[in-house]
């Protein structure tokens, strides 16, 4: 049946992108538990009805790595998305709570998101790309029956455009081949899910500089807009530079430019320095590390598909792996 604003019971807010907000919601005549993702669309009647009708493919995405959807429909002048509500939360959530993510899981992680990649990418020829946000920790959901999920991946190109229209977003979490311009591909994915997965086994954002601590850089991951920044953002990046000159830097640093000059350093040391590594060497499984370089390597045609990665000796590992990620979710 079709899926109606009155229907739906606000519980709670669940968190704020840059493309809208998500809540967690009642369907009142089932009883289903949702989280509603409302974005809002600065676009003629025409074009929302265009992108309600992509976003049926959803309908369509049947896997255990993807989150499941309920269906879409137009409240103005947002469009609303409605998906299964994972109750543990977004990845980047988890790590800030508790702390950088046993390695075990991070290997389950990389597992999913290979997996829900290639479902995507093979099934529907979709490339994890919505409202121009990577793969990275807050699109990769967790459930209390240790589920791991991926959201928010590009069905509508036209969703895409619109949002790309009022918000020009640059990643943190991009390759460096897309960072100059090139196509979006499946390998850009691989990139995301490497600095993802430093993040999570470090418990903090890669690019971060080493000398000061974790906060740095990472209220800057997500998407960013250097030609028009938004206003939040700006904020952050104030207090960032208040906080940072009490203290030495080095190496990328928020000091002196100004967020739009900060990050345009960021990207370029993504686009000129060597990829981040799993650090220290020794602390982590010598196939973690091989993984992570080689979702890292920069030349695009050097690295690998999500299917080709699916055979690495660390996710074949992760695979048969008795972990239990049921019984982790439950420490939390
Ligand atoms: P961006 O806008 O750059 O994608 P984001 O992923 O943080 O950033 P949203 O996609 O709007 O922003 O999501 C906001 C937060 O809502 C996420 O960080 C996540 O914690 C939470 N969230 C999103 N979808 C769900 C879901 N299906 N179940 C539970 N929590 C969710
Ligand atoms: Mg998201």
């Amino acid at each position: 049946h079709d899926l109606r604003n009155e229907d739906l019971k606000d519980i709670r807010e669940l968190g704020q992108g840059n493309g809208g907000s998500v809540k967690k919601v009642e369907h009142l005549p089932t009883g289903t538990i949702m989280a509603k993702k409302i974005v809002l669309i600065d676009a003629k009647p025409s074009v929302r009805k265009q992108i309600l009708r992509e976003l049926q493919i959803m309908h369509d995405c049947h896997s255990d790595y993807i989150i499941s959807f309920y269906g879409a429909f137009i409240s103005d002048p947002n469009i609303c998305i409605c998906m299964e509500y994972m109750d543990k939360g977004s990845l980047d959530g988890i790590y800030k709570k508790i702390g950088p993510i046993d390695i075990d899981v991070v290997g389950k992680v990389a597992l999913a998101v290979l997996e829900g990649l290639t479902y995507l990418y093979d099934v529907h020829r979709i490339i994890h790309r919505v409202m121009g946000t990577d793969i990275k920790p807050s699109n990769i959901l967790f459930n209390s029956k240790g589920q791991i999920k991926i959201c928010d991946f590009g069905v509508s190109g036209e969703l895409i455009n619109s949002i790309a229209d009022t918000f020009v977003g640059t990643s943190t979490y991009m390759s460096p081949e897309r960072i100059q311009g090139a196509q979006y591909t499946v390998k850009s994915d691989v990139w995301s899910l490497g600095i993802s997965l430093i993040e999570l086994a470090l418990g903090r954002f890669p690019f971060a500089d080493s000398e000061s601590d974790d906060s740095d850089l990472s209220d800057f991951e997500g998407t960013l807009s250097p030609s028009r920044p938004n206003p939040l953002s700006l904020q952050k990046a104030k207090e960032q530079r208040d906080k940072k000159k009490k203290r030495k830097s080095k190496g990328v640093s928020l000091q002196g430019g100004g967020m739009t000059m900060s990050i345009l350093e960021l990207l370029q040391h993504i686009v000129n320095e060597p990829a981040p590594r799993l650090t220290p060497e020794g602390r982590f499984p010598k196939e973690a590390e091989d993984f992570v370089d080689s979702c890292l390597l920069k030349d695009p045609d050097a690295r690998k598909t999500p299917k080709d990665l699916l055979k690495h000796p660390w996710i074949e590992h992760a695979r048969s792996s008795t972990f239990d990620l049921e019984a982790w979710a439950s420490t939390f």
